[in-house]
């Protein structure tokens, strides 16, 4: 059985973002896996119930997807809305579908506070980073499921192909 791969969905194109753009992201390897069938797009956020464009919101305090599941911290909007319960929804929602489909590995948008999984904004709303993962990476991670950021699809090519 070949084992998918869950993608942002803002990296296909669906301007999905909080402000109502695309990440587009292209790669042979990912018009390849496209063509065999093994992706599956999922918005965290647009599954959570959010709309098309909503507030940016960042993990608060500086703190990371891991602690936000560990109900330690929450998730903030830059108008100081607590969106932590929908952020988590949405993370239970992509785990869902990726168990459902058989997702072994996740490509997913890094910097997002869902999907972020080398950096991620420190709350502050100030444009500054830090490492961590966001509260969907988080959930994925501790199921099993291997995620890469968007600009490491050559090394899930090599993963695919050790494996
Ligand atoms: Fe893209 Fe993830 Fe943000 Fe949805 S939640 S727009 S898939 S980065």
């Amino acid at each position: 059985l070949m084992r998918k791969i869950l993608v942002s969905a803002c990296l296909s194109g669906q301007p999905v973002r909080y402000n109502g753009t695309a990440k587009s992201v292209r790669h042979p390897a990912l018009d390849r896996w496209r063509a065999e069938g093994r992706l599956v797009f999922v918005c965290p956020e647009l599954s959570a119930g959010f709309s098309v464009p909503r507030s940016p919101a960042e993990i608060a305090g500086g703190c990371s997807g891991e602690a936000v599941l560990d109900g330690a911290a929450c998730i903030v909007t830059d108008g100081g809305e607590d969106v932590t319960d929908l952020f988590i929804a949405g993370a239970r929602k992509a785990l869902a579908l990726a168990l459902d489909c058989n997702c072994a590995f996740a490509i997913l948008t890094d910097g997002s506070p869902s999907c972020g999984s080398s950096y991620i904004y420190d709350g502050s709303f100030s444009g500054r980073v830090h490492p961590g993962a966001g509260v969907t990476t988080a959930l994925l991670r501790r199921n099993g499921i291997e995620v890469f950021h968007h600009t490491a699809i050559d090394a899930l090519q090599r993963r695919l192909s050790a494996a």
